[in-house]
């Protein structure tokens, strides 16, 4: 049985300057809690009962892929932004520059693509099969990890992550996630990323679950 995990911070941590206790309220407690309440009730006695997070999202399809990769979309975009102000690491500030040519045009094609994203869905950044950056959008439930995409960065651009404090202005909602994105943590995904690959993927989302494997 899955659980929801806990937030690294609390959830007032971003009022008054990115999002609202109130959204990471539904968010979190509503949406997020419900992926997990559904996936618990559809693997019921079936052959994903006692898999791992990790199995359920790399095989499975229909509802049950849907709840499942909605838990790890939702676990990995909270690492994802942080209330304190962070650090890039150097390896990937070089990374970008490679990728993108410089990290402002890394933050405008990234910010460009997730403005963009037609209807409900998220915008990733991800390391390739090729080792290189590379920013991909994903509509609904779909996640990169069943391309075998590394994801080092994420932002929900459902309208239930912004739309109780910036009603529809995505683009303001999405300059504020990039000011308050986690460098630490996308750093250390980076890193990751280049050492075990797809192994990094499967290492996170188990570790945030233990409690079902
Ligand atoms: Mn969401």
């Amino acid at each position: 049985m899955f659980n929801l995990r806990q937030l690294p911070y609390d959830k007032n941590a971003f009022n008054g300057e990115f999002i609202s206790d109130r959204t990471i309220d539904y968010h979190y407690s509503k949406h997020h809690q419900t992926y997990v309440n559904n996936l618990n009730n559809l693997i019921k006695g079936g052959e994903f009962e006692n898999k791992s997070l990790y199995e359920i999202v790399m095989n499975a399809k229909g509802g049950i892929f849907n709840n499942a990769a909605q838990i790890y979309n939702h676990d990995f975009y909270w690492d994802c932004i942080s209330p304190k102000k962070t650090d890039i690491s150097n390896e990937l500030k070089s990374a970008i520059d490679r990728d993108f040519g410089s990290f402002d045009k890394f933050k405008e094609a990234f910010l460009s693509q997730a403005t963009s994203l037609f209807g409900s869905g998220w915008c990733w950044v991800v390391l390739n099969a090729d080792n290189k950056l590379e920013i991909v959008q994903t509509t609904n439930a779909d996640t990169p990890p069943t391309k075998n995409n590394v994801p080092i960065l994420v932002v929900d651009v459902w309208e239930h992550a912004y739309y109780i404090d910036y009603k529809n202005l995505r683009a303001k909602y999405l300059e504020e996630f990039f000011n308050h994105i986690n460098w630490l943590f996308v750093s250390i995904a980076y890193e990751w990323a280049i050492k075990e690959g797809m192994g990094s993927v499967k290492f996170y989302m188990n570790d945030i679950h233990k409690e079902q494997i």
